[in-house]
């Protein structure tokens, strides 16, 4: 029988409680059990992929192309599973499909109401990840915060959920704030005593409480909170604010995280192994070495929006045992040959991640122009490949003009350019999305990153490197280093006389792990440390 554990949010948003969903897939996984991970969320977008990414941060993408919460790369770093489309659901996901089955009569002429209709497809959504997986357990994050009125609906399905699936089946954890007050130098459990009320007005009681914290928790605490909250003692698991996100399971460990959850769910016999993350952890906190990065981007003033960038830095950082500072420049401050040099001189390698739209396009092509000139080690992704092959076509080339359509649809060459299936009128869920193959190109640095000729990454985007100009960009020395075999797409480039040039149209970065670098990241920071030396 799968066994489902449930998390809420209370008191504040923003707690992390992707990290601590994260956190526990990672420990039960390593008590032998199969685990899958999923995140409800209440919002009605259909999918974040068309949200802003300053607002809402990154889009994850899976394999099989699913545009997700950014929660969902965490559980797929953590527990090295590979998420799929039924991973992510929204509101707006769930009204569609309601809606859908409204207009094609399938209620036969009743009422279509929130209960039971909208609650019936979510609860069937919860479920299907059982069907799709066989997973011993399924851990599902309900996103926002108890009481939100968006939420209601899934938090009487997690509530119904328990009836059907039975009480030995189902744990609910809340994860909550316990606010220290530093004048008083007291904490505080009132807030977690209202949110459990919350709860428990809506039918939940919770089993495990998780409480995020800046300083450690007496036991005199936890007692209080047990006996105020109606949980075991033992169930009242202390969250504290960790070095890094990759500490977190262990902290949750020690306080008995695993124990009390198998406890609650019946499991018997099982021990936690999380001696060799622990070791990766060891690593990432005394990293020999110091590398400086760049990330010259446009969304900036949001590091979430460029958060699987990041950990794939972090990654590679302790693939080679060194520390990666990350300075983020804003490419709209990059505005001629002089500014790119002030902004960019102190840094060992830079990154151009990937983006949207016309806005600071210039600054990451002079970006790319300084590169490629200084001979520092460039990584492109995606816009940052796309911007390195305009680069090189037109201060190589001399095609003054060379640009992506996307940014100029009047260029006299589009280097980059929209495919004839794409249309561009319909945003939502019309990118070229999740894995594809790449023939990769013997002898190239990218080869020699993957030690292998086929490679499978995953993509988003609408606009492709226009094969068209493919053999005069060919002939000025750009290097081909990977195509997708079945339409002949240019997937990777790479610079001649470069110690490390490379970019791709796809997305290295929703692969990466803490134990397993994302090779070209791993590659990147080998050469960026080189060229530091
Ligand atoms: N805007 C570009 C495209 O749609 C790049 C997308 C990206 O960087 N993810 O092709």
């Amino acid at each position: 029988m799968t066994k489902y554990i449930f998390i809420t949010g209370g008191v504040v948003s923003g707690l992390g409680k992707g990290i601590a969903a994260a956190s526990l897939g990672l420990i039960l996984k390593s008590r032998g059990l199969k685990v899958v991970n999923q995140k409800f969320d209440p919002y009605l977008n259909i999918d974040p992929g068309t949200m802003n990414p300053i607002q809402h941060g990154e889009v994850f993408v899976t394999d099989d192309g699913a545009e997700t919460d950014l929660d969902l790369g965490h559980y797929e770093r953590f527990t090295d599973a590979t998420l799929s489309q039924s991973s992510n659901t929204t509101a707006g996901r769930v009204y569609l499909s309601v809606l859908n089955n409204e207009r094609e009569g399938k209620y036969h002429g009743g009422t279509v109401q929130v209960i039971p209709n909208v609650t019936e497809e979510i609860k069937r959504r919860m479920l299907l990840s059982t069907q799709e997986t066989g997973a011993d357990v399924i851990i599902t994050e309900i996103g926002g915060t108890a009481g939100d009125i968006e939420s209601l609906p899934f938090i009487e399905c997690i509530r119904e959920l328990k009836y059907e699936l039975g009480e030995e089946n189902c744990c609910y954890i809340h994860l909550t704030l316990v606010p220290f007050m530093k004048k008083a130098n007291e904490i505080k459990t009132k807030p977690t005593q209202h949110s459990v009320k919350e709860l428990q007005q809506l039918g939940i009681q919770p089993n495990i409480l998780m409480l995020r914290t800046e300083i450690e928790i007496p036991e005199a605490t936890k007692e209080k909170l047990a006996l105020f909250c109606n949980v075991d003692t033992d169930c009242v698991i202390q969250n504290l604010n960790a070095k890094s996100i990759y500490e977190v399971p262990l902290n949750m460990e020690k306080e008995g995280l695993g124990n009390a959850v198998c406890k609650i769910l019946g499991i018997t016999g099982r021990e936690t192994h999380l001696e060799k993350w622990a070791e990766m952890v060891h690593v990432f906190e005394n990293p020999k070495h110091h590398v400086k990065i760049a990330l010259v981007g446009k969304y900036v003033e949001l590091h979430d929006a460029y958060l699987s960038v990041v950990e794939s830095l972090i990654h590679a950082g302790i693939a080679n045992e060194s520390e990666v500072e990350i300075d983020w420049v804003d490419s709209e401050k990059i505005t001629d040959d002089a500014s790119a040099k002030e902004k960019l001189a102190g840094a060992d390698g830079i990154i151009v991640p990937g983006g949207f739209g016309s806005r600071g396009i210039e600054g990451m092509i002079l970006t790319a122009k300084y590169a490629r000139t200084n001979k520092v080690p460039y990584m492109g992704i995606c816009l940052g490949m796309q911007i390195l092959v305009i680069e090189y076509a037109r201060n190589v080339l001399g095609w003054t003009d060379a640009n992506s359509t996307e940014i100029n649809p009047d260029t006299t060459h589009p280097v980059i350019d929209l495919m004839p299936d794409q249309n561009g009128k319909i945003l939502g869920g019309t990118l070229r999305l999740g894995k594809f193959e790449c023939a990769v190109t013997p002898g190239t640095l990218t080869e020699k990153a993957y030690g292998s000729t086929t490679i499978w990454e995953r993509h988003r985007h609408r606009y492709e490197f226009n094969n068209k100009y493919r053999d005069e960009l060919k002939k000025a020395g750009l290097i081909i280093a990977g195509v997708n075999p079945e339409r002949d797409l240019v997937e990777v480039c790479e610079v001649p006389d470069h110690p490390w040039m490379v970019a791709g149209q796809f997305h290295p970065e929703f692969k990466s792990r803490p134990d397993k670098a994302g090779p070209l990241f791993r590659d990147f920071i080998t050469a960026s440390l080189k060229n530091k030396i």
